[in-house]
């Protein structure tokens, strides 16, 4: 590189950490509100949070930050691997944004901290009334946005490269049909077999009345054993557990303690720390830049669905960790075997709560919410209809009734921040998780591995070919990277016919 394109280089990455630093703090302060700063501050914090949100974002869509994408770009072919990368980011980020006037993604960042509000309130009271003009209004700004930043063929698509870059409602159509295709059926039989008395009833018993100390011990536990680095990161508690990354040095996970289960945080401390120790092992070389994250929301999902479902809901982990789970939660294991805690952890039960579903029925809490999606942004469905398509397509897919509103439509968070597009990133990465197991099993028993403690090898795999990159790599470049081939729903359809059908003896 000449010595201009050095300087030019430079004066990027710094333009970058300030931003960052803006990003970072903001990010701080969520995860402080999330896990017990005082209520009474929570007026400030979001004034003067939202401020440096502001900032952060006309940093992203400054003419300073066109200049470098125009500058820089031109001579991408001769930069280094972060740069390129870090150009890439600001690009995306810069189509996606750029076209909305500054004014108006004021007014509904604002609109979207009422809502949220809102939202709470509404679920709380489980009264959608009490939420459907805030959505109303959510729903008119994002058609305006989609708008603004255009489209090829789909509107829907607009909002679904936000999370997921590339990600189209065609792909999704064909890979939802294959999901429904092999999901409904199966779950059709494990009812019948269940019905029918074919199957032998789960002792669930020893799941209750062990206390916060206790699980505290056990949530250590498992992430020690699945290898999160606690030099790098920590344990808090929150209303919804979630995890957080402050690059590859500071990755933290929440989680919440029910005392009639304590296989909930279990569960959830398995899936925050498998996004979490993605973030933990990223290359040294792109620490603290825009890069040391995760390359999209699928990805992420597939690391903490592959440690929540793929290592720690499997026969062999509850071998391995049997004496130390007896030991932590004793005398609650007494006359409890591994087999009857591996049953207990795989239970399928289709009910109306998506973040509760097992692995077979999860899959359709998510095509609901994607089927209204599309209603809304391509059909003309609008708030008023969403409930009772809510109802219709739980009834249809799952066969139950939500009792309320709480339990109903107003169960999750994301349509309240504006978050259309993000649900499928759910289904799309259960999907890819079981298409790296299927890839690790042609080089070695992963099965073995977790049964001899070997969990390690696993994760070596993972950070050889997804974690080192951050973000530095496409989805479809990771995916091809590793067998030459793109996603496919085939390896999470076989993955779940093989399991399912083994565990209820179809
Ligand atoms: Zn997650």
């Amino acid at each position: 590189m000449t010595t201009d394109l050095n300087r030019r280089v430079r004066e990027f990455h710094e333009y970058l950490d300030k931003m960052q630093a803006l990003g970072r703090a903001v990010g701080l302060s969520h995860w402080d509100q999330s896990t017990g700063a005082p209520k009474g501050g929570v007026a400030g914090r979001s004034k003067f949070t939202g401020i440096l949100a502001g900032m952060e974002f006309s940093m992203k869509i400054s003419a300073q930050m066109k200049h470098f994408i125009d500058e820089l770009g031109a001579d991408r072919d001769i930069l280094d691997e972060l740069t390129r990368g870090l150009l890439r980011r600001c690009q995306r980020d810069y189509d996606a944004y750029a076209g909305i006037p500054p004014d108006e993604y004021g007014a509904f960042c604002e609109l979207t901290a009422r809502a949220e509000a809102a939202w709470e309130d509404a679920k709380h009271r489980s009264d959608y009334s009490l939420f459907k003009p805030f959505l109303s209004d959510i729903i008119a700004f994002k058609k305006r946005f989609v708008e603004y930043r255009g489209y090829d063929k789909r509107p829907y698509d607009a909002l679904l490269d936000e999370f997921e870059p590339g990600m189209t409602v065609d792909q999704l159509d064909l890979f939802f049909g294959d999901v429904k295709g092999a999901v409904v059926p199966l779950l059709k039989r494990i009812i019948e077999a269940r019905n029918k008395g074919g199957v032998k009833p789960v002792r669930t018993d020893f799941l209750s009345g062990v206390p916060r100390r206790r699980q505290l011990a056990v949530t250590r536990l498992v992430c020690e054993k699945l290898g999160y680095d606690f030099d790098r990161g920590l344990i808090a508690e929150s209303e919804h557990p979630f995890s957080t990354s402050f690059g590859r040095n500071d990755c933290r996970i929440t989680t919440h303690y029910l005392e009639e289960n304590w296989l909930s945080s279990f569960f959830s401390v398995a899936h925050e720390a498998g996004h979490a120790i993605y973030e933990q092992n990223k290359r040294p070389d792109i620490q603290d830049t825009l890069m040391d994250d995760g390359v999209s929301c699928a990805i992420h999902e597939s690391q903490s669905r592959f440690y929540e479902n793929i290592v720690c809901r499997r026969r062999e982990f509850w071998d391995y960790i049997y004496d130390d789970m007896k030991n932590a939660l004793s005398p609650r294991l007494d006359g409890v075997g591994a087999d009857e805690l591996f049953a207990a952890a795989n239970i399928v039960e289709p009910g109306p709560i998506r973040i509760e579903a097992d692995e077979v029925t999860y899959p359709l809490h998510v095509l609901v919410r994607y089927e209204l999606e599309k209603a809304v942004f391509e059909e003309g469905a609008g708030a008023d209809d969403l409930p009772a398509l809510w109802n219709e397509k739980y009834a249809r897919y799952l066969g139950v009734a939500p009792k309320n509103d709480a339990e109903g439509i107003l169960q999750d968070v994301h349509w309240s921040d504006g978050s259309f597009g993000y649900f499928p990133s759910y289904a799309v990465g259960s999907a890819y998780s079981a298409q790296f197991l299927a890839y690790m099993n042609r080089e070695f028993d992963v099965g073995g591995a977790v049964a001899n403690g070997g969990i390690q090898r696993l994760t070596g795999w993972l950070r050889e070919h997804i974690h080192q990159y951050g973000g530095l790599r496409t989805p479809d470049e990771l995916v091809r990277g590793i067998a030459g081939e793109g996603f496919d729903s085939k390896y999470y359809v076989d993955y779940l016919n093989g399991k399912y059908y083994s565990i209820y003896r179809l």
